[in-house]
């Protein structure tokens, strides 16, 4: 081994070691910041130890890579500025299909290393892995498309193939079946790999399409830890270990996410896959007859809250919309001058994306002691004097608890109707994200406060001073 291949291995290793570090601090949202530049920085060093290690006929190549790093470089840092947090899922799952892209290309970039070999003097076991590569990344790369068309509301749930299941299963037999042909015969030729190419994004397709929209945070988790997956196969490949151990890392924690979510909403990984929940068709849990709703004021509720002891946030979806998360901490802090304890309880699926709303109120520097998960708040909820839903609707749904037709039958909520009053902030009487209607809005206890929660939570830090 050389200097410089020593080196390399020296920095791959110093890199594994950073990812480790940085994944580790993305479990605390007080740490998560320093984490992933901690991460950052372990990638930006196997890149640099990638571009000195010397490869034999590579000299050419650098203003390609040196062109698509800055391309690259550029879009990411565009995007990453300019996303609102509302839209974060939607880039996460775009930024993952071009992950699966990666693992697909070099796939396609390998088997036509073998062709030109001619078949001949390739090892079975190189042309495996090369094989589930392109099948990995191929998935990766269209099932992210799919998911990311169906967050942004532009591929609809009613888009449905026939007979999905049927589809899948077809699929993946003729994939497995030429690959085995390919295998066995020895006949690596363009046709046969260009065939498996547009079967492998067809699958990805297929897969992804009859899941219903509500279900995407867990298919993007599953689909990136296929990235990770694509990553490390393509990192066997090349004999790489960073690639390896990198793409084992996010395949883990990916499966990891996938698993935690599906126990998040008390559902199995198949009934998610084969489910088809939310997206807003459904109406299921509405009212038989004529209900009526009974309003707040801010007024009313700006005494309320100053004479209460304990009340509870629940924030949801539409706080992110509105970006009223600065707001909510400030009527927290002048609620908490009056010696009223508050508490946000954090239901694991509200929003859209795992974490959103420990992230935006980290973002309004509510402190992290404040925040109560799912299990402790319905613990509580019966000491609290008011809790207010600001933005929420599936997560506070009785009807995951009530009615078993309901398409979130299963998930646990946030019990909130166990505190002495409820409030709900939203602009007017539209579903949530699962597209069904919520009795809450019409319980003994509760007050609707309608109007955008940003401005109606300015008046009522307003009231509460005043009052
Ligand atoms: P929901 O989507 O159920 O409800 C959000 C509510 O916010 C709407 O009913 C809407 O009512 C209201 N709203 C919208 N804009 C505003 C505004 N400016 N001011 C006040 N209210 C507003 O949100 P939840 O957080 O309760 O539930 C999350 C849902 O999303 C779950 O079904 C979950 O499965 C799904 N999901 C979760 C993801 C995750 O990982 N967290 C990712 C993708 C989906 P109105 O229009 O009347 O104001």
């Amino acid at each position: 081994m050389t200097t410089a291949q020593t080196l390399t291995e020296y920095a791959y290793l110093l890199s594994i070691v950073l990812f480790i570090i940085g994944l580790k601090r993305l479990s605390h949202p007080e740490s998560a910041r320093k984490g992933n530049l901690i991460a950052a920085s372990g990638m930006g060093l196997a890149i640099l130890a990638t571009l000195f290690t010397p490869i034999e006929g590579s000299a050419g190549n650098y203003l390609w890579i040196a062109g698509g790093m800055v391309l690259g470089s550029l879009i990411g840092l565009t995007a990453a500025r300019r996303v609102k947090m509302t839209k974060m899922p939607e880039m996460v799952s775009l930024f993952n299909g071009l992950g699966g892209a990666c693992a697909l290309l070099i796939a396609v970039v390998e088997f036509n290393n073998f062709a030109q070999a001619g078949g001949t003097g390739v090892d079975v076991g190189a042309v495996v892995v090369t094989l589930f590569t392109l099948f990995v990344g191929g998935i990766s790369f269209t099932g992210s498309l799919v998911a990311y068309g169906k967050l942004d509301g532009f591929f609809r749930d009613s888009i449905k193939l026939p007979a999905p299941v049927v589809w899948n299963v077809a699929l993946l037999l003729i994939i497995i079946a030429l690959s085995i042909y390919m295998l066995t015969a020895g006949s690596i030729s363009t046709p046969y790999i260009l065939a498996l190419l547009g079967l492998s994004l067809v699958y990805g397709f297929t897969f992804v399409t009859p899941i219903g929209g509500g279900d995407m945070p867990v298919v993007i988790s599953l689909l990136n830890s296929f990235t990770g997956l694509g990553a490390s196969l393509a990192g066997l490949i090349y004999g790489n270990q960073v690639m390896i151990v990198g793409g084992i890392v996010v395949g883990a924690s990916g499966t990891i996410l996938t698993v935690l979510m599906c126990q998040a909403m008390n559902r199995s990984l198949l009934n998610v896959i084969i489910g088809g929940f939310g997206g807003g068709g459904a109406a299921s849990g509405g009212s038989t007859r004529e209900q009526v709703v009974k309003e707040a004021t801010t007024g009313d509720l700006a005494i309320q809250l100053k004479y209460a002891q304990k009340v509870y946030i629940v924030p949801g979806y539409g706080l992110a919309v509105a970006q009223a998360q600065h707001v909510s901490h400030e009527l927290g802090k002048v609620l908490e001058e009056n010696d009223v304890q508050v508490r946000y309880a954090i239901h694991p699926v509200a929003g859209r994306m795992p974490g959103h709303m420990n992230v935006l109120l980290a973002e309004a520097d509510v402190p992290y002691e404040n925040l109560v998960e799912l299990e402790d708040a319905n613990k509580d909820f019966p000491n609290a004097d008011v809790v207010m839903v600001i933005g929420a609707n599936d997560v506070v749904n009785p009807a995951a608890k009530e009615d078993p037709s309901s398409p979130i039958y299963g998930m646990p909520i946030l019990d909130v109707e166990k505190a002495k009053a409820v409030v709900v902030m939203k602009r007017g009487m539209s579903a949530g994200y699962a597209g069904i209607q919520n009795q809450l809005f019409f319980g003994e206890k509760t007050r609707m406060l309608f109007g955008d929660a940003k401005k109606s939570l300015q008046s009522l830090v307003k009231e509460v001073e005043e009052a």
